[in-house]
């Protein structure tokens, strides 16, 4: 389906054209259609799938479609997000979605000042997104009120949940006018944002991708099995033999992404983690986007909804406690039909992850054998359980053993850098030459 098929707000199909948007994706199909026509929408959206114009799109022809009376200075649409950086983009993406509008667009989020956001809220909004403990903050200090919302979106509402907002969550919507348009968007399917949607929408409509549609297809698999003290290394092997033009390394704790970054003094590298200013963090992100960067460290906290464009590798350091958040942080790459690599390392003791994870995107993961790094207790394991191997039968604490290949040329040595990114690849080519020498 074609965006002019739509008969959108000109304002809105020139934003679409900028963006040289033609084609609907699958979501978006499903969703702008009934929520322009005013549904509430529960999405069980793959990441990177063109989920934030689902709800944008619907929103801002609504907003068009009945211009506000006077100059009252109430938002009238709000977007909850889980993270401070997950809000900086969306007022980004959404803005230039609102781009050939009057429409006024803020975020607020914690880990900065309050004055400038409040400054803002208080000369009137028409798009507000927020993290919710800040809204919170502004409302308590009289900065805006909600009682001039007609949508509500919960964004990336299943990592809300698990991140303890739903009291605050609960707390915003009781300042919401009852008579309003909610749309949830979630990557995945928990109990917890299904009983939401059943407490918080009305006679809603649900759009699902299927199970093995939960990552996206053009993402490709692999895991190493390695001992967790050597992970540093098998990482750095990697880097000098694949020279990534940038990779994505998500970390379980804040230690071992300083670790990690320490090791890296000869790379162009930044850490994005809780214990970091926002400062740092948007600083970090920016110069990941603009391709100044060849590695960003991230804990959870950048794993939702970053849209980082071309990016190919992502790496996967440690599995994440939760099964739900592997596919969020595959999501950032592959994105819009791009090709991706997910790179798993795996020790002893993420095993019992791996199975979870494997459950939920629907397939094995392929194993891949580096020399010299293969887990040392996994080796002993197979000599011990070698007989019951060969006699077919198999071996849970095997997990990571089966159809295990080496990884000679299998995972691509980088990505062709996208036109905008040509300059800094040239710079840190000089660089990393600089740098051999
Ligand atoms: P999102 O899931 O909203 O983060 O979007 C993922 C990526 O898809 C972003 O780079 C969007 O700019 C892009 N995108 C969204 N909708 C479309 C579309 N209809 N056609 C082409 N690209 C799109």
């Amino acid at each position: 389906m074609n965006f002019s098929s739509l008969d959108l707000a000109p304002q809105i199909s020139q934003a679409l054209e900028t963006c040289g948007y033609k084609k609907l994706t699958p979501v978006q199909e499903k969703a702008v259609v009934a929520a322009r026509r005013g549904k509430d929408i529960l999405a069980i959206a793959q990441t990177g799938t063109g989920k934030t114009a689902a709800y944008a799109i619907p929103v801002l022809q609504q907003l068009l479609d009945n211009p506000r009376e006077g100059s009252n200075p109430k938002p009238r649409a709000l977007v909850l997000t889980p993270t401070r950086e997950l809000a900086e983009q969306l007022s980004h993406t959404i803005g230039t979605y609102a781009q050939c509008t009057d429409l006024k667009i803020t975020s607020v989020y914690g880990g900065v000042k309050m004055g400038g956001q409040a400054a803002k809220l208080r000369g009137g909004i028409d798009i507000l997104i927020a993290t919710p403990g800040r809204l919170l903050e502004h409302i308590s200090q009289g900065n805006t009120v909600l009682t001039g919302v007609e949508h509500v979106v919960l964004d990336e509402c299943d990592r809300m949940l698990d991140m303890g907002f739903i009291a605050d969550v609960k707390t915003l919507l009781g300042y919401c006018p009852e008579k309003r348009q909610s749309l949830m968007f979630s990557a995945t399917l928990s109990a917890a944002v299904n009983e939401l949607s059943h407490k918080l929408l009305n006679n809603h409509q649900e759009i699902r991708v299927s199970k093995e549609q939960i990552t996206a297809d053009t993402v490709d698999h692999v895991l190493y099995a390695v001992d967790e003290e050597r992970k540093i290394d098998l990482f750095m092997d990697l880097l000098r033999q694949y020279d990534w033009y940038q990779v994505l390394v998500f970390t379980s704790t804040k230690g071992q992404a300083d670790a990690l970054a320490a090791k890296l003094k000869k790379y162009r590298a930044a850490v994005c983690h809780g214990d970091k200013s926002q400062g740092t963090r948007r600083r970090a992100l920016a110069d990941f986007k603009a391709g100044k960067l060849q590695v960003l460290i991230a804990t959870e906290v950048a794993a939702r909804g970053l849209d980082i464009e071309g990016l190919e590798h992502v790496i996967n350091y440690n599995l994440p406690f939760l099964a739900e958040d592997y596919v969020h942080r595959i999501g950032r790459t592959g994105r819009a039909g791009a090709k991706g690599h997910a790179i798993s390392f795996v020790s002893r003791d993420e095993e019992r992850s791996l199975v979870l994870i494997e459950r939920l995107i629907g397939h094995k993961i392929k194993r891949l054998h580096r020399r010299g790094f293969d887990a040392t207790n996994r080796q002993a394991l197979i000599k011990r359980v070698g007989k019951s191997k060969s006699s077919g039968r198999t071996n849970r604490s095997s997990a990571t053993q089966i159809d295990k290949q080496s990884d000679k040329g299998y995972i691509p040595r980088t990505a062709k850098p996208s036109k905008a990114k040509t300059k800094a690849s040239a710079t840190q080519k000089k660089r990393s030459s600089r740098n051999k020498g």
